[in-house]
């Protein structure tokens, strides 16, 4: 029985067009059809470029590699499903039984949950170190040392890496330099500028802006390293899905705007919060009082980062007072959307810690951290102004 088309089920019937679209089109496409068997081993081959099969790469995907290459001064990166697929394409695609790592003791959390749990659990041994002081992460290299693996600015007490320093010393020392450059992003600073071997991100986050994507990228300088991480993302399956990068490519079309925008509101909020009665500390990179400040106006170039951090006076009483009057802003495990958002490591992204391991690292019951959006400054402060009050009020 003919279908009610009279035709085959998939004619490819794609209309003609002299004219383009201006919107990237969305190529949920998981297969892609070739002409001949000789056109396929054209393909393969490597004299014409074509997609196959969408686990190995699809236009959506390689255009949100495009621009973030651009970006980062880089070629032929990969997009993951997430940024942690794209922190494990550099670990496990890169790393062998036996290799050694040292990552930043401030690193992400399932950076850190990596480092400690699975690589070990895989052959791979793992130390951390103080990615701001050289001589603490030359004190664990062994011979056996591969990689490290660091973030410019670190969560939630936003210290600073010393990367130049790093990148001499693990150039070295033949070490490979990771950086992930979710928090600062390259439009405040661009790793490989920096002696950076491997750039990683979370797309998640600040680039794509909107809370609604997950993705990561990964890159090497090197391009035999970036098809190692490319081979293990398509095998381990990490391919992203079109649509998510549709929606990302969309977010990073206004990600520069938004970023200068929220950063220099972060520097008003910082000042203000400085200035409030029931605050006891605030936490930037550019500020007077912040140790890393020579180092971050180095690497930074004048540009810091949308997240501030503070310390309310008080402990979980005040801090759950202050949420509870922060209406409007959402108290959500996240960073980079385009509303403001607040987490409170202590009951989050660092629970797992002892409250002595968290003293021992700057994060009290008071400490929260601000991923600064796109809100007027002025009703920001206004918001903030009122929950510390409440906070401060709160036993
Ligand atoms: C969020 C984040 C990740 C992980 O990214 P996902 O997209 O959530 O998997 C890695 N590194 C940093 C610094 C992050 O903030």
């Amino acid at each position: 029985m003919k279908n009610s088309e009279g035709s085959l089920i998939r004619p490819h019937p794609l209309p003609d067009s002299a004219s383009c679209p201006v919107v990237t089109p969305l190529s949920p496409s998981v297969v892609y059809a070739s002409e001949t068997p000789d056109a396929l081993d054209d393909q393969y081959e490597g004299r014409v470029h074509g997609y196959t099969y969408s686990r190995e790469g699809h236009p959506n995907a390689d255009v949100v590699a495009k621009r973030l290459d651009a970006m980062e001064g880089a070629q032929g990166g990969v997009v993951t499903g997430s940024g942690m697929g794209a922190v494990t394409a550099a670990l496990l695609g890169l790393l062998h039984s036996g290799d050694h790592v040292i990552g930043g003791n401030q690193l992400y959390g399932r950076s850190l949950r990596m480092m400690k749990e699975d690589l070990p659990r895989l052959g791979i041994a793992t130390s951390l170190a103080d990615p701001g002081d050289v001589d603490d992460v030359r004190a664990q290299i062994r011979p056996e040392t591969r990689m490290v693996l660091v973030e410019v600015v670190s969560n939630p007490t936003l210290r600073v890496a010393d990367l130049d320093g790093l990148a001499a010393l693990c150039r070295d020392r033949g070490i490979l330099l990771a950086v992930d450059n979710t928090f600062t992003t390259p439009r405040a600073i661009r790793p490989f500028d920096h002696g950076a071997d491997i750039v990683l991100h979370s797309i998640t986050k600040l680039l794509a802006g909107h809370s609604d994507v997950m993705l990561g990228y990964a890159v090497a300088r090197d391009p035999a390293l970036t098809e190692k991480m490319r081979v293990f993302s398509v095998t381990t399956g990490m391919t992203p899905s079109p649509f998510d990068c549709w929606l990302a490519e969309r977010g990073m079309l206004s990600f520069d705007l938004r970023f200068d925008r929220s950063q220099s509101t972060a520097v008003a909020l910082a000042d203000h919060l400085a200035g409030l009665t029931g605050v006891k500390r605030v936490i930037y990179p550019t500020r007077a009082d912040h140790p890393d400040r020579e180092l971050a106006t180095r690497l930074l170039g004048g540009q810091g980062c949308n997240m501030v951090s503070f310390e309310l006076d008080g402990g979980r009483a005040a801090a759950n007072a202050f949420t509870r009057a922060a209406q409007g802003l959402s108290f959500a495990p996240t960073l980079g959307d385009v509303g403001t958002t607040l987490s409170h490591p202590a009951s989050s992204s660092h629970r797992a810690m002892t409250a002595d391991e968290r003293a021992a690292r700057g994060m009290s019951e008071g400490l929260f951290r601000v991923s600064v959006g796109l809100e007027d400054p002025s009703t920001l402060k206004a918001v903030f102004s009122e929950a510390v009050e409440a906070a401060s009020r709160a036993e």
